[in-house]
């Protein structure tokens, strides 16, 4: 069934504008894409690819390197624009996107190679004669469309993935941060990879659905659930993989014997960092009672200590909201949830002073909240932290599976063997213990959710597989017939009978299938060493 999609729509502007949600400024503008002349984006890098493929790995690794070095050179500049165009403070563009994406190139440049290398695979014993390996072949040309919450980190290193892989990238930034999208084909063309190996491809939903619908071999998807079912769809439909990193609804267990002040601090990061508009925030505590009173005044406290203002001020932690949209969506899941009887103990809208831009949400922690109200079952994407005491730990575990995300989650205790039993009972992608979400910046690490959070994985090994085609090649050195080719006879079969017996079978067994077999065994061996088909 064709997946029911956005129509593509050929009227798009020439050019698609960059407003700044601090204060409304206009950043700048890029060419903006015909969703009918994506098609010719990807065959232009198809022509390059193929020469990118030919590269030995050691030498796409240095590139990886060099495009470290190309984003050292111009940290500042996109730090301040990453700043400008999404929001984020100042820090954070250094702490959650710039410097794990000069980490991540070194870690392609290091384990990269090892990992995309030929691979020997072992032959059982009655094909010993034969050799077999796997080779990881590059995919071809890629499509990577990405979210607006991490517009330089998440794209980044897909598309740093894609190329140490051998491929070449088609990329379309979300249509809220364009110009730090372009940013990465410039960092990679800065760092000397061929010219035309990444494209980027600006506009709205029916550009992306384009680069969907278009020749590319395989989509990289980071985005909401509901889209991300379409683009998966899409892509099934035409025969094509597609990667899909979705919606979370992390949980955050925090047990009797955990360290509480780092609990607490743990929680305002993981909640508040970039707003909340963090796929794997925290967007639901459970606290076990004993606890719950320190906890969740530590949590008010620190939530209303933040502080909320101008993220190009380097003392600012929380900014404002990526777009009024998102705000209205933020605003109208508290109040939902006040009126269905949550207190709300701290934070709300607020307009940033002399800031005429989207505005802020700060930091808000509800208590009293119930498994029914919608707060906690759909993404919030903002600063609010729910939280919910409980009298077990295995009460605990069920309220944090009741929900169709399982992005990450996370246990806070000082008792590790605790954690580990917790972890096996949680439905996520990814458990932290003592932390949350940090994961994302080290990316020897798998990323990815289960249920509606996604399919696939990113980063680590897993993420390189993911864009390559494991081929195989075997070779038979040709000097006997196979056994199991024609003609076949009663001895065939008898003499497999005992060959299974004889080598994997119980070992009182096997004196009696060697008596047995010894005749169509030999005779086994005659047919293969016979050169041509006689019967
Ligand atoms: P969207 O799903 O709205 O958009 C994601 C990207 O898809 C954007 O580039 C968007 O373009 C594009 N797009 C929109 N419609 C289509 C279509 N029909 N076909 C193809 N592409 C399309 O998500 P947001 O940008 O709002 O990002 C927030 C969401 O991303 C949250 O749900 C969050 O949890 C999730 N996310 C998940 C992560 C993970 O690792 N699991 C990480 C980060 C975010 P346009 O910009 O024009 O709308």
């Amino acid at each position: 069934m064709e997946a029911a999609v956005k129509p593509v729509t050929s009227d798009a502007p020439a050019e698609l504008e960059s407003f700044s949600p601090i204060d409304g400024a206009r950043l700048g503008s890029v060419q903006a894409a015909d969703p009918a002349e994506v098609q010719s984006a990807v065959d232009d890098v198809a022509e390059v690819q193929p020469f990118w493929a030919q590269l030995p790995l050691a030498d796409r690794a240095r590139y990886m390197r060099r495009a470290g070095q190309a984003i050292i050179d111009q940290l500042d500049d996109l730090a301040t624009l990453l700043t400008r165009e999404q929001g984020k403070p100042r820090n954070e563009s250094y702490s959650m996107e710039l410097v794990p994406t000069i980490d991540a190139l070194r870690w392609l440049a290091e384990a990269g190679p090892g990992i995309l290398s030929d691979e020997r695979v072992a032959m059982p014993v009655f094909m010993k004669q034969k050799r077999s390996r796997h080779t990881l072949e590059p995919l071809g040309v890629v499509g990577v469309i990405a979210p607006w919450n991490y517009p330089w980190s998440i794209p980044f290193g897909e598309v740093a993935f894609a190329l140490m892989a051998g491929n070449g990238v088609v990329l379309k930034p979300s249509e809220l941060t364009p110009l730090i999208g372009q940013r990465i084909q410039d960092t990679f063309e800065r760092a000397g990879l061929p010219e035309g190996l990444v494209r980027t491809v600006h506009g709205d939903g029916a550009v992306g659905q384009a680069l969907v619908e278009s020749s590319v071999e395989k989509i990289f998807f980071t985005g909401s659930v509901e889209v991300g079912k379409r683009v998966g769809m899409a892509c099934a439909s035409r025969m094509k993989g597609s990667v899909l990193e979705l919606g979370g609804k992390d949980a955050m267990i925090v047990c009797a014997d955990a360290n509480l002040p780092n609990a607490i601090s743990g929680c305002l990061w993981g909640g508040f960092a970039n707003a909340g508009q963090t796929c794997a925030g925290i967007e639901r505590v459970y606290v076990e009672r004993e606890v719950a009173d320190r906890f969740v005044e530590g949590v008010v406290a620190g939530a209303k200590a933040l502080r909320v203002g101008d993220p190009r001020d380097w003392d600012t932690e929380v900014g404002p909201m990526v777009s009024t949209e998102q705000l209205e969506i933020v605003r109208s899941l508290v109040d939902d949830a006040v009126a269905a009887g949550a207190t709300l103990r701290c934070g709300g809208q607020r307009d940033l002073p002399g800031l005429p831009g989207v505005g802020a949400y700060a930091p808000a922690v509800l208590t009293g909240v119930t498994p029914e109200m919608r707060i906690m079952r759909e993404e919030i994407f903002g600063p609010v932290v729910p939280i919910t005491v409980v009298d077990s730990l295995g009460e605990a575990v069920e309220l944090a599976n009741d929900s169709e995300f399982g992005l990450g989650a996370s246990v806070w205790t000082t008792n590790r063997a605790k954690s580990e039993r917790l972890a096996r009972r949680l439905d996520a992608g990814m458990v932290w213990a003592n932390d949350h979400m940090y994961s994302h910046g080290a990316v020897s690490c798998a990323w990815g959710g289960v249920k509606d959070s996604g399919l696939g994985r990113s980063h680590a090994k897993f993420g390189l597989l993911e864009g390559t085609n494991v081929k195989l090649m075997s070779w038979e050195p040709s000097r006997t017939r196979n056994f199991w080719w024609h003609p076949y006879d009663e001895s065939l079969g008898r003499a497999l009978h005992s060959s299974a017996q004889l080598l994997y079978g119980r070992d009182s067994d096997k004196p009696a299938a060697l008596r047995r077999g010894a005749g169509p065994l030999l005779r086994l061996a005659r047919k293969s060493l016979r050169g041509a088909f006689r019967r």
